[in-house]
């Protein structure tokens, strides 16, 4: 009697629960390995990479990644913005 009961009801349970808990630990360990990978690729350009440039019109120092950049007699100048690239050309 209860062998039958362990056969048909608690073995099942045993299998759904072990398969459970490793379900959660395999979603554990993919979660954290994915979400810093997400979100990495948005933060670095902003911060790491490029020269440093003076902008020539307003004194800002600028990343060579992301400034606007003017070809000045044959010499590359960076700038902060359009609008300091219009004001040195001009
Ligand atoms: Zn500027």
């Amino acid at each position: 009697m209860f062998s039958a009961i362990l056969r048909e009801f608690l073995l099942p349970l045993l299998v759904f629960l072990l398969l459970r808990s490793l379900l959660r630990s395999l979603f554990a360990a993919l979660r954290p390995a994915s979400r810093p990978a997400a979100a990495h690729p948005l933060q670095q350009p902003a911060q790491s990479g490029g020269v440093l440039k003076k902008d020539p019109v307003c004194g800002t120092y600028v990343s060579t990644n992301t400034a606007v950049t003017r070809t000045v007699d044959g010499d590359l100048v960076y700038f902060c913005s359009p609008e300091c690239a219009e004001k040195f050309s001009a």
